[in-house]
């Protein structure tokens, strides 16, 4: 009988991720949870009535594979639309359960063991045990101190015949940074003569601020064709509970891509497949969400104008990035546990995103709330303000 002291871990250095383990502790204490990013309003009441007619029309069982072709089409015009890019909604548009599971399919799909794969630091959480799992080696760049901004000379160095991937977040979680068209030159020159994919995890595409365009990978031809690119119905609907999201990629990567997506789900929940292809027509739904979420970060902004927090720039996402090096030089993860505690506001320390914990002392919070929950939190932070430093 196997007993636990015989498990050999395949993610020795993996414990529970931060979003559970800080919104836990929210709990556990009553605090305000600025920490794990999801919005504390509700979705669309329309969208929520096409989910319970389709369950009540009887859309209940498993849907196809890849997804339900109306939905496909519509967000092929959607794409087609926004980014100028055609794309086959049969083979290049897979429906997933989540970002995350097509995050894990195209890594799964594509690294093999030793394989290196490039991620810029500080990096979600996922892409890191994902890539371990199978068996390729992380090549982390660190983002540019100043304005987390990519090096590109750095990556140029570290682009190898082993890369096998290239992983690239915009606009960016945790730091709020997006990537330029000047970017998209650069990498498209770099990969000239190399062979490695790019995996572009578009999340927070609908989500960006100061009148700037999000530059999708799928504005750009050439690097459209290496490129898996990814989406998620529930940062745009506010909707992260359901899980879905989808992956557009050429239609032979989308081939292998489903090779792993039809065993890890098979499919994705079926009502709410109907439900988006209904919803999707109501454009002004995502293309109103940039300005309703800059409105809140202003809001955000200001309160914690009140706090000697010191804020970094947000020009996309719902997450705001704080600084307290100048109150406080206790690590970022007990100074986060602290404020959860003490103070009974809960946000993300950003070291869990390096693979090195680099501490720079700076904390994320989550805007995608009500105003009057950003209010409670401030005014505990105002409060109790002698706490901020230590
Ligand atoms: N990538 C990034 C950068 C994210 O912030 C998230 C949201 N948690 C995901 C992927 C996963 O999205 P989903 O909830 O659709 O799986
Ligand atoms: N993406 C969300 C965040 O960054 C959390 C997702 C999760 O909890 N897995 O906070």
């Amino acid at each position: 009988m196997p007993t636990q002291t015989l498990i050999r871990s395949k993610l020795p250095q993996v414990g529970t991720t931060i979003f559970t383990v800080m919104s836990q502790l929210a709990q556990e204490h009553q605090a305000i949870n600025l920490s794990q990013g999801f919005p504390d309003f509700d979705p669309d009441p329309k969208l929520l009535t096409f989910v319970t007619e389709a369950m009540q029309k009887g859309f209940n069982q498993y849907a196809p594979m890849a997804g339900l072709p109306l939905l496909r089409e519509r967000i092929a015009e959607k794409t087609a639309a926004l980014y100028g890019a055609e794309v086959h909604p049969m083979d290049e548009i897979t429906v997933v359960s989540g970002a995350s599971e097509a995050l894990f399919n195209a890594i799964m799909a594509l690294v093999e063991p030793g394989d290196e794969v490039i991620i810029f630091e500080p990096a979600y959480d996922l892409y890191t045990p994902a890539i371990q799992l199978a068996q390729g080696k992380v090549v982390p760049i660190s983002l540019n101190a100043t304005d987390y901004s990519i090096p590109w000379a750095e990556v140029a160095q570290k682009l190898t015949p082993k890369t096998k991937l290239l992983i690239l977040n915009t606009p960016h979680n945790p730091t709020g940074s997006i990537l330029q068209q000047t970017d998209f030159e650069q990498l498209t020159a770099l990969l000239v003569n190399h062979s490695a994919w790019v995996l572009s995890d578009e999340v927070y595409e609908h989500i960006i601020f100061d009148g700037h365009q999000h530059q999708s990978v799928l504005r750009y031809p050439a690097l459209r064709e290496r490129s898996l690119v990814v989406s998620s119905f529930g940062k745009t609907y506010h909707t992260t509970g359901w899980k879905i999201g989808y992956c557009i990629a050429p239609p032979a990567l989308t081939a292998e891509f489903r090779k792993v997506h039809q065993f890890n789900t098979f499919s994705t929940p079926t009502p709410l497949q109907h439900a988006l292809a209904a919803f999707l027509p109501f454009r002004e739904a995502y293309l109103e969400l940039s300005a309703f979420y800059q409105e809140r970060r202003d809001f955000f902004a200001q309160l914690l104008a009140q706090t000697p927090f010191r804020l970094l720039p947000c020009q996309g996402t719902y997450f705001q990035l704080a600084s307290y090096g100048h109150l406080s030089q206790e690590p970022d993860t007990v100074y986060a546990r602290r404020l959860t505690q003490e103070i009974g506001v809960a946000s993300i320390p950003v070291s869990v995103f390096y693979t090195d914990q680099v501490d720079n002392k700076v904390i994320r919070f989550c805007f995608a709330k009500k105003y009057e929950t950003m209010e409670r939190a401030v005014e505990r932070l105002v409060q109790h303000q002698a706490k901020l430093a230590s």
